[in-house]
């Protein structure tokens, strides 16, 4: 069954390549930094973002548990990521919310994550992309993905592509998947 994530892999699958230098917005326990690492191979490179230790901990151990040494783990907030970063990456994701089993008031704030995409997309390259999955429905989830919804809608048309991915007929609020491309 096609699950959400599977949004995020597909564009990772088709675009990434060995070689290129990616970001994960949002590392939480790990997943997504350990897919665009296996994407990008040994000559790539992953930054990977979160502002809870825990986070970094748990994103550390599932990337020695799978030999991968191609990232730097980067305790801050996403919207400093033009501090870390000085060259153009090929993919940014981010996995909004809070961490599974973890701080629920330690959840992705729209005010940091509309500066996070504002300096992402200076850093994506012609042919890159940001995938951004929202997840909504607990706390101030709703408040965020409106936020980002409207902040999605106004990105210049001539500029940049916005596409949605929504699991349109099922139940709970199931996260809704924007990707976005230059043109
Ligand atoms: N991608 C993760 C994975 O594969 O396990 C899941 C991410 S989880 C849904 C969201 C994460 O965003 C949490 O770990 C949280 O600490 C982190 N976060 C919240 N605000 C952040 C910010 N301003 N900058 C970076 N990470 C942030």
């Amino acid at each position: 069954m096609l699950q959400p994530q599977h949004i995020t892999e597909f564009f990772i699958n088709t675009f990434v390549k060995k070689g290129d230098v990616c970001i994960d917005a949002t590392a939480g326990n790990g997943n997504d930094t350990l897919k665009l690492a296996k994407a990008v191979g040994d000559d790539g490179m992953v930054f990977a973002f979160d502002i809870q230790e825990i986070a970094i901990e748990n994103t550390k151990a599932l990337l020695l548990e799978n030999n991968i040494k191609n990232t730097e783990l980067i305790l801050d907030s996403h919207s400093e990521m033009d501090k870390y970063i000085n060259q153009k990456v090929k993919a940014v994701v981010f996995n909004l919310g809070y961490l599974p089993g973890g701080d629920h008031n330690l959840q992705t704030k729209w005010e940091t994550t509309t500066i996070a995409i504002e300096k992402a997309l200076e850093l994506i390259s012609g042919d890159g992309f940001i995938a951004i999955m929202i997840y909504y429905g607990k706390n101030s989830g709703t408040v965020e993905k409106d936020a980002l919804m409207e902040f999605l809608k106004n990105l210049n048309h001539k500029n940049y592509t916005v596409t949605t991915h929504d699991f349109y007929n099922r139940p709970n609020n199931p996260p809704l998947t924007a990707i976005i491309t230059k043109n």
